[in-house]
């Protein structure tokens, strides 16, 4: 079904350290998203590197596993029709400056190293980020009240 695509979403440690887990949730949700699944959690260098290994070439790559090890991240799933494009769109450019207001990096960051929250950019990648950071049973599959409120058709 369309509505069940999912996307693995992260509010960085920056982005919990500024009490932006709150605005940030508000936003999926009041968009219409339905949450499957979340956690606070302070994964090992080894973690964040697999979960970055597409930009372990990158001269930032030192940096940004630092950055991503400074602090708790709050891991996500997000479900809903097209969540992983329209999440990415909720988020905003990744480099804050470039992102328009209105999407969270467009309101809340300024600097790419600082940018507050993390996307999957593929349903694939989505997939992939999801088994890394939830175990099965830890995603919940269920009904969201407002559902027929939301959509038309399934
Ligand atoms: P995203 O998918 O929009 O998060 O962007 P990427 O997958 O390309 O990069 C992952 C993360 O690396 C970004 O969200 C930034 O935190 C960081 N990053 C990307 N490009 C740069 C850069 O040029 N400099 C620094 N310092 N960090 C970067
Ligand atoms: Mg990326």
């Amino acid at each position: 079904m369309a509505t069940t695509e999912q996307t693995f979403i992260a509010i960085k440690p920056d982005g919990v350290q500024r009490g932006l887990v709150g605005p940030i949730i508000s936003r999926f949700e009041s968009r219409g998203f339905k949450l499957a699944a979340i956690k606070l959690v302070t994964p090992p260098k080894e973690h964040l590197e697999a979960h970055y290994a597409d930009l372990k070439d990158k001269p930032f790559f030192g940096g940004l596993i630092q950055y991503m090890l400074s602090g708790p991240i709050c891991a996500m799933v997000w479900e809903g029709r097209d969540a992983v494009k329209t999440g990415r769109t909720i988020l905003g450019a990744t480099n804050p400056l470039a992102s328009a207001p209105g999407t969270i990096r467009g309101d809340y960051a300024i600097d790419v190293g600082r940018n507050v929250c993390h996307g999957s950019d593929s349903v694939e990648n989505a997939k992939k980020e999801i088994a890394l950071w939830f175990k099965e049973g830890d995603v919940v599959s269920y009904k969201q009240s407002q559902f027929d409120w939301i959509y038309e058709k399934a």
